[in-house]
């Protein structure tokens, strides 16, 4: 089951809506739980506020392990025999203070369990003061969307309707599909980053034994850059087993939709440092994601009463830092913004404020990543040599690497990690949202529906 329908449900029963959960799958999961849910989770500091105001604080600190930072190496082998180290960085406790978060590491199945129990656990538990419920129903395939009757049909033929239905269905979801189809002029664009993404992890044991300790740095993340190929490490969890994101150029011509397939984490390498192809021959295969790259215009079907969020509404690029956290976010806004009314006539109002006030801030996290991804994949030349050479520097002198020219990354890492939807729900209702049509406002309906998909949301259902 998916992060971010998961999460939407959490913050909807906190706003005092019942929702209903559609989940395909037999079991939780979603497109990160690819490793039998054992891969990495990371949560970026404005992700974790959100599991903070949920009270989760006890479930992260047994489940996760903290990053602090990372420490950067060339990718490829270096003129000494060590790992060739340009320098580390580590994020600015005043950065992290504001943002109220930590940069958590997650195995994947560990964070969507600490999702599920919180969706299903009693109101007053997570904040929430009403009979509010989620129900979640595995097996569930949702087959057919119906914008205008705000219903769903799943594969056994039962239908569900709605006052709203969310799609938290991913990038291959119905949802997502309905509302391509709606807009009538998707076409699969081809400007990609050009970037693959294998995915693998290494048990600790494994790790220990091979002597491969740098990559348990103490700030908890490794980065390898480029050549045109990078990789980071994370130690993942309390199980402390490394996971591997591997980024080659993408040699698929064929990028349909997302694509995954299985390779020998060694045949992808390239030249690399050792220690690189150490730990790779420590893997089993490697996952492949090509994450297509073609944005929706609309994420709110012509009814207004259908919503795509998480990675059905904007797919980032591959191995994003920010995916979880923006789709935590999106929960979070949506959350704040249905706790003002009971009223379903004000959905589409609603969810038009969502796109609206959500798509410039995911772009800008698009921008910061594709920013992030073509740093480490820099090509040879002369800007790379320079940007390697003023890195060195300034860890010579004990500053953080991406300090000087590349300082206005870390603005940006500022300003992302600082955001908070529920604020930014805040201003739209107490500028707009409360001025329109103000007689919808009271008194509250009980009977309020509402369906995500992956996870499908309802309050009380239609029969
Ligand atoms: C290996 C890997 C590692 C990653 N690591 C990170 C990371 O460290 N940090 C990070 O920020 N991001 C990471 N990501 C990205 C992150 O996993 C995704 O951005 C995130 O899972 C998106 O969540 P989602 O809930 O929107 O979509 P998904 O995870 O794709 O979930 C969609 C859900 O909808 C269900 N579904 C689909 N169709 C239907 C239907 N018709 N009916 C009912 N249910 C349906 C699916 O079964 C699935 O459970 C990683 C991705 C991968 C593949």
């Amino acid at each position: 089951m998916a992060p971010t329908g998961l999460a939407s449900a959490i913050a909807l029963k906190r706003a005092g809506h019942s929702v209903l959960v559609l989940e395909k799958d037999l079991q939780l999961g979603g497109i990160g739980s690819v490793l039998n849910g054992s891969g990495c989770a990371q949560i970026c500091p404005n992700g974790c506020k959100i599991l903070l105001d949920w009270g989760l604080e006890a479930e992260i600190n047994a489940k996760s392990a903290p990053c602090s930072g990372f420490s950067l190496y060339k990718y490829t082998a270096g003129e000494a025999p060590g790992p060739d180290q340009f320098g580390i960085n580590r994020y600015d406790p005043a950065v992290l203070d504001e943002a109220r978060g930590r940069y958590l590491q997650f195995a994947h199945r560990d964070l969507v369990r600490m999702l599920h129990d919180a969706a299903i656990e009693p109101s007053d538990k997570i904040g929430s003061s009403s009979a509010a419920q989620v129900s979640i129903v595995l097996g569930a395939e949702v087959v057919n969307v119906d914008c205008e009757a705000c219903s769903v049909t799943l594969q056994s033929g039962d239908i569900h309707t709605a006052h709203a239905i969310i799609g938290a269905d991913g990038t291959r979801g119905v949802v997502r599909k309905t509302l391509i189809e709606e807009e009538g002029i998707f076409q699969q664009s081809d400007d990609g980053l050009g970037v693959a993404l294998y995915h693998a992890i290494v048990p600790k044991v494994l790790v220990d034994e091979h002597d491969l300790t740098v990559f348990y740095h103490h700030l908890g993340m490794t980065v390898w850059g480029g050549p045109n190929r990078g990789l980071r490490t994370f130690v993942v969890g309390n199980e402390q087993n490394v996971s591997l994101f591997l980024y080659t150029p993408d040699s698929c011509q064929d990028s349909t939709w997302t694509r995954e397939a299985e390779m020998k984490f060694t045949d992808v390498l390239g030249p690399c440092d050792e220690r690189i192809r150490n730990l790779a021959e420590l893997t089993g295969p490697a996952t492949c994601i090509q994450r297509e790259p073609s944005q929706l215009e609309s994420w709110v079907s012509e009814s207004g009463r259908v919503l795509v969020l998480g990675d059905a509404a904007h797919p980032f690029p591959p191995g994003a830092t920010q995916a979880y956290a923006a789709a935590l976010e999106d929960a979070a806004f949506i959350g704040k913004i249905f706790s003002h009314t009971k009223n379903p006539t004000r959905v589409p109002d609603f969810f038009r404020a969502f796109q609206e006030h959500r798509e410039p801030r995911v772009s800008h996290i698009r921008q910061v990543e594709e920013e992030y991804l073509n740093n480490i994949l820099m090509p040879d030349g002369e800007v790379k040599v320079k940007r390697d050479a003023a890195m060195r520097a300034r860890h010579a002198v004990g500053q953080n690497v991406m300090d000087g020219d590349l300082e206005h990354m870390m603005e940006d890492v500022r300003i992302m990690f600082g955001y908070d939807s529920g604020d930014d729900a805040d201003e739209w209702w107490m500028t707009w949202g409360r001025y329109l049509d103000a007689s919808e406002l009271s008194p509250p309906q009980d009977a309020f529906r509402i369906t995500t998909s992956s996870s499908v949301t309802r309050g009380d259902e239609e029969d």
